[in-house]
């Protein structure tokens, strides 16, 4: 590290880690180490982060890395993690609901039923945190972060925050493009009043149905790839006699075959060319190209 980057880090509050593992943080379970990890103390503290950043110095967001292949070579540069207390309040007004970036979304299924604020259940089964929803528009039982998305508060990479509408998003399916300085620092939903009893009832109702269908309690990053206009991802990669391919340690699950699997040490570069073998393979059958949903970040190693 050079010298004024070491000085820099120095005056800041929150805690600095270097050469943290990467794995210890991704869903996946894979990625190599983070050259330096910064948890700012509060919004001033990543202000002065970066207000004080030497401009070459490259940096990364981390959510709660359920997203995320981190290639082996890791992240050069600073890693930032949102999870100090500070970035995981949030505030009930009305049917409004304000949550800072690093409160993870499982913190809803406590939130909503004493807060009696329905409507933002989908949002309580996905992994990571309310910052993390924002770059694919998560979604899941028919609703996406932009059909309840008020406003949201970032700070750019000159240590600024703004209020920013939810059409400075530009939302799509699983997609959304913004200014690649934002950073998240908290979102406003607007849910809809309800009953304690109605809202337990619907989280328990998409928990058996996760618990039922998808991937629950083995290393995996959700969704492999989007869904293709009028195609379902899964069906794809079936009729491409992929859903059986493994590559090390990595394969697909038998239960829902669009979710890859680290069964067990896969290596990022194992996952990521198991991900690439099938692009290629159903391309051949059907013209169709597979877009990754999950993240592919990092150095190759
Ligand atoms: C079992 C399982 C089930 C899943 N089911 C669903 C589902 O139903 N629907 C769905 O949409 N997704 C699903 N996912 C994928 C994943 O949970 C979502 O994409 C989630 O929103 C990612 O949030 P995260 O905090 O983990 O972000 P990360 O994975 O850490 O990061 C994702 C991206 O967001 C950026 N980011 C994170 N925080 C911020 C911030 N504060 N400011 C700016 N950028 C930020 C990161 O830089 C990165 O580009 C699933 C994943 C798993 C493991």
């Amino acid at each position: 590290m050079k010298k004024n980057e070491f000085t820099f880090l120095k005056n800041l509050q929150g805690k600095i880690l270097f050469g943290q593992d990467l794995k210890n943080y991704t869903w996946l379970g894979v990625g190599g180490k983070a050259e330096i990890m910064f948890f700012p103390k509060d919004e001033k503290d990543l202000s002065l982060f970066f207000k004080n950043k030497p401009a070459d110095l490259p940096y990364f967001i981390l959510g709660g890395g359920s997203n995320l292949l981190i290639r082996d070579g890791g992240i050069k540069g600073v890693v930032i993690k949102l999870n100090t207390p500070y970035f995981k309040q949030f505030n009930c007004k009305n049917d409004e609901l304000t949550c800072f970036a690093g409160l993870p979304n499982a913190n809803l299924k406590k939130i909503l039923p004493d807060y009696e604020l329905g409507g933002l259940e989908f949002l309580a089964s996905i992994p990571g945190t309310i910052g993390g929803l924002v770059k694919t528009n998560a979604g899941c039982f028919s609703k996406s972060l932009s059909d309840v998305l008020l406003k949201a508060c970032i700070m750019d990479s000159a240590g600024r925050t703004k209020e920013i509408t939810p059409d400075e998003f530009h939302f799509s399916y699983r997609s959304s493009t913004f200014d690649k300085d934002w950073i998240i620092l908290a979102l406003t939903l607007k849910g809809q009043k309800s009953t304690k009893e109605e809202i337990i009832k619907t989280l328990d109702e998409q928990a058996l149905y996760r618990k039922t269908h998808q991937v629950v309690g083995q290393k995996t990053a959700g969704s492999l790839f989007k869904n293709p206009q009028g195609h379902r991802a899964w069906e794809l990669i079936k009729n491409a006699g992929c859903d059986t391919l493994t590559v090390g340690d990595a394969k697909l699950s038998e239960k829902h075959c669009n979710f890859m699997v680290n069964n067990g040490h896969a290596k990022a570069k194992d996952l990521e060319t198991l991900g690439n073998q099938i692009v290629r393979r159903v391309k051949d059958k059907t013209g169709i190209t597979l877009e990754w949903e999950v993240e592919r970040v990092g150095l190759e190693k």
